[in-house]
């Protein structure tokens, strides 16, 4: 199968189901990391599909859900002050932090401004040089790349008025941490397959190895996902615990070296903090020395305030997979993508939001 289409046909999720189905015995908890593929999950039914003793969990891999509140508040610190102008994806706009959201923020006055890609910032620190651009650059390994290119340009090109607002988290210690709580009853994982496109998987087999889980390389269409469940599913049954690729057309060993290169050129891994799940260590990228005079937060020296959620937002427990979005109290009372509680309800990536848009919307 080449061709987009064929991932979605079907006839192939039917086979596909029914063959997980016939493998199926014991009652098995499966993890999706990515955002995207808890979309693709319920946006296509599938989760309805599957048989009763496959519980689908959904993970933490929705960057703008993850990224924390304070870090919310040190942009929205930034993007008040006059001289600044911050530039940032869309989605970052409307997360609620411990006051306002960015959103808010630009509507009292501030210059905040949306961007698809960091090289757009460092085009407007080029063509306005009496102003200074901070771009918040969030996200996962799949990210990192691109911002870490931007930097790269404005090292090269002199740039003294761009920096970068950087809250980057990274895949296999997340799974590890969630992994090593008391609480975990994950039985499988479906790795995030852009992440690997990006990093390769040579970092997985060790912890399939040390906590005895699968993992399988995933991808986000239907076909992609059920295949994935299918190849957890029948390791499950077998007693196995290895790294499978189910992603191979994408994916291999080794990534995309390139990429890797220009990641290493300027972070270094750091621990990081994950909304409403807490400090992972080694979980996140912070500039190294070399570029540490593009980094927002030591040039502008805004300290780090404490961290707080919403009160009756679970967005913590959703994060880590122990509770559904609907198991929340506010779930579409009170939270709802136009007026979320909670970031999972902010993005489309979002557990809440998709539940939200997929599940509930389709049965009003
Ligand atoms: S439904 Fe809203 S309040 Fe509840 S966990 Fe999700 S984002 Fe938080």
């Amino acid at each position: 199968m080449k061709y987009l289409e064929e991932y979605r046909e079907a006839r192939i999720v039917r086979e596909l189901i029914s063959k997980v189905k016939d493998s199926v015995n014991g009652e098995w908890n499966v993890m999706e990391i990515c955002g995207g593929q808890t979309h693709s999950l319920v946006k296509n039914g599938i989760i309805d599909l599957l048989p009763d003793n496959i519980n689908m969990i959904h993970g933490p891999g929705c960057p703008v859900c993850v990224t924390p509140q304070s870090i919310i508040d040190r942009a929205i610190k930034l993007a008040s002050q006059p001289d600044i102008i911050l530039c940032s994806y869309g989605d970052m706009l409307r997360i609620p932090g411990s006051e306002r959201s960015l959103l808010e923020v630009k509507a009292l006055g501030a210059d905040v401004r949306i961007v698809y890609s960091p090289l757009e910032a460092v085009q407007i620190a080029t063509d306005i040089p009496d102003k200074q651009i901070v771009f918040f650059a969030v996200g996962f390994e799949t990210t990192a790349p691109a911002n870490a290119l931007a930097v790269v340009q404005a090292s090269a090109s002199g740039l003294k008025n761009f920096s970068i607002l950087s809250s980057h988290v990274l895949v296999p210690p997340a799974i590890e941490a969630i992994l090593s709580d008391p609480d975990n009853h994950v039985d499988a994982f479906l790795a995030a397959g852009h992440v690997c496109t990006i990093m390769g998987y040579e970092e997985y087999p060790p912890i399939c190895e040390q906590y005895k889980v699968p993992i399988i390389i995933t991808g986000f269409e239907p076909v992609d996902l059920i295949q994935g469940i299918l190849m957890a599913v029948r390791q499950l049954e077998r007693g196995e615990y290895r790294l499978e690729n189910q992603y191979s057309r994408m994916v291999d060993r080794s990534g995309n070296s390139k990429a890797r290169e220009m990641i290493s050129e300027v972070y270094e891994v750091s621990e990081q903090e994950w909304r409403g799940i807490g400090r992972i260590p080694g979980s996140g990228l912070v500039l190294n020395e070399k570029y540490e005079s593009f980094d927002a937060a030591k040039r502008y020296g805004i300290p780090i305030e404490r961290n707080e959620i919403v009160s009756d937002c679970i967005a913590g427990e959703v994060l880590k997979g122990q509770k559904k979005p609907i198991e929340c109290p506010r779930f579409g009372n009170g939270c709802s993508p136009e007026s979320p509680l909670g970031a999972p309800m902010v993005s489309s990536e979002g557990a809440c939001a998709a539940y939200y848009h997929h599940r509930i919307m389709e049965s009003l």
